[in-house]
């Protein structure tokens, strides 16, 4: 079946491309768009059309400004879809203790619904295992509806920041590797299960309990062993990184993303900045353990505000250096809700001094190369997944714009999976 959409102000990801007809198909599991062609009686020059982008003057014209913008689908490159998504609320630590793995499957079902509905097509899942894997594998076979799902596959060592989510004394435990053999034998694990990509903690973490953020987390040999087995397996590996020594590590040894980067010194960035690493700087879940809020624990603010202190100035700095920061939230439905990432876009725009159109690529076209998926999502081009937002407001022009509550249709894989599309 094909569905349009007339008179629309497009932004395809990079840039204004001008009042638009898009068509796209919804045949099989994967609508893709067919056509997008300018509307007679418009212009197709942005500089021409009132909704300009700024780089054309958008003065002198007669056309009326469009009512509705399509923007291309949110991409959160760092996400925890397990966790209770339930109304009543459920302490975050344990409830992964007591909950059952097929329970904890449809929480992360419904969180992945909930990023849809707020504007996120495409997640990537940083503390992935068979739950991820299998709702993957059921939202590409079309048996359920959701976001796109990278899913990457943990490997943390012993006392690591991933390991400390789990009591000591609980029995069912998430895998851990020591030594660079073990380490190996870790990433071939999850690349049998199926997993996208790897994760690696190289510092401690906020969360996590009973760690310093400061702490380091694998050794040289180790990190280069996950990094060189991963990328054999042609996987990208993200790196947990809070510390100016974790971060140095892990750019040293070949990660593909800093995820947090939270301490990065100002020649760290400049040197990130020379490569095609990204950094997810994961603002509003830092912020809100820092004030104490969805009791968190005194341990868990504690490390947050010891992290968030010189965090705004250092990070600015770094933005001010070029480095690529993608929308990366850290959503896990309990800090961070999904349906938040809007928020963290303002957010970014504010800290980082940017452009409404820097952030909006931030969350589009720059977190798909981040994720490796950068000739399939975050782009709105003829022949690419139809993966859009219909949007009221200009959020290219204007970052508040970019708000839920100026979320009018989004569709995923061709279809409208919220609100309801403009009559065309
Ligand atoms: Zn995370």
């Amino acid at each position: 079946m094909n569905q349009s959409l007339s008179g629309v102000a497009l932004w395809n990801g990079s840039r204004f491309d001008g009042i638009r007809r898009l068509e796209w198909n919804t045949a099989g599991a994967d609508g893709t768009i067919t056509a997008i062609t300018s509307e007679p009686g418009t212009s197709p020059e942005p500089g021409a059309s009132p909704v300009d982008s700024g780089q054309g003057s958008g003065l002198g014209s007669a056309t009326a400004p469009a009512e509705f913008s399509v923007i291309p689908g949110l991409i959160d490159t760092h996400v925890h879809l397990v966790g209770n998504a339930a109304a009543t609320p459920a302490d975050f630590l344990t409830w992964p203790l007591t909950t059952r793995p097929e329970e904890q499957t449809l929480h992360a079902l419904a969180h992945s619904l909930e990023a849809m509905r707020g504007g996120v097509t495409t997640v990537r899942d940083l503390a992935a295992d068979d739950i991820q894997f299998s709702l993957r594998r059921a939202v590409d076979a079309g048996v359920v509806t959701g976001p796109r799902l990278i899913a990457h596959g943990v490997v943390n060592m012993t006392a690591g920041h991933s390991d400390l989510f789990i009591p000591p004394a609980f029995p069912l435990r998430k895998p851990v590797a020591d030594g660079p053999d073990a380490c190996r034998a870790l990433v071939r694990h999850w690349a049998r299960a199926g997993t996208d990509g790897i994760k690696i903690p190289v510092s401690g973490g906020v969360l996590s309990v009973g760690d310093k953020s400061a702490w380091r987390n694998y050794t040289r040999a180790e990190i280069a062993a996950i990094v060189d087995e991963a990328h054999a397996f042609g996987m990208l590996v993200a790196a947990h990184a809070h510390t100016e020594a974790g971060i140095q590590i892990a750019l040293d040894e070949g990660i593909d993303s800093i995820e947090h980067g939270t301490l990065m010194t100002a020649e760290q960035a400049a040197a990130i900045a020379s490569t095609r690493v990204t950094v997810a700087p994961t603002l509003l879940i830092n912020e809100r353990i820092a004030a104490g809020e969805n009791g968190v624990s005194a341990e868990q603010s504690a490390k947050a505000q010891e992290l968030v202190v010189n965090r705004n100035r250092l990070m600015r700095d770094a933005a001010d250096l070029g480095v690529d920061f993608v929308l990366g939230t850290d959503a896990n439905g309990h800090h961070v809700k999904f349906g938040d990432q809007m928020e963290e876009v303002r957010l970014m725009a504010a800290l980082f001094g940017w452009t409404a159109e820097r952030a909006l690529q931030a969350a589009t076209s720059r977190a798909a190369a981040a994720i490796g998926r950068s000739s399939s999502v975050g782009t709105l081009e003829t022949g690419r997944p139809a993966d859009f937002l219909v949007m009221r407001g200009t959020p290219w022009q204007n970052i508040d714009d970019l708000h839920t509550g100026n979320i009018v249709a989004v569709v995923s894989r061709g279809r409208v999976v919220a609100g309801v599309l403009p009559r065309s």
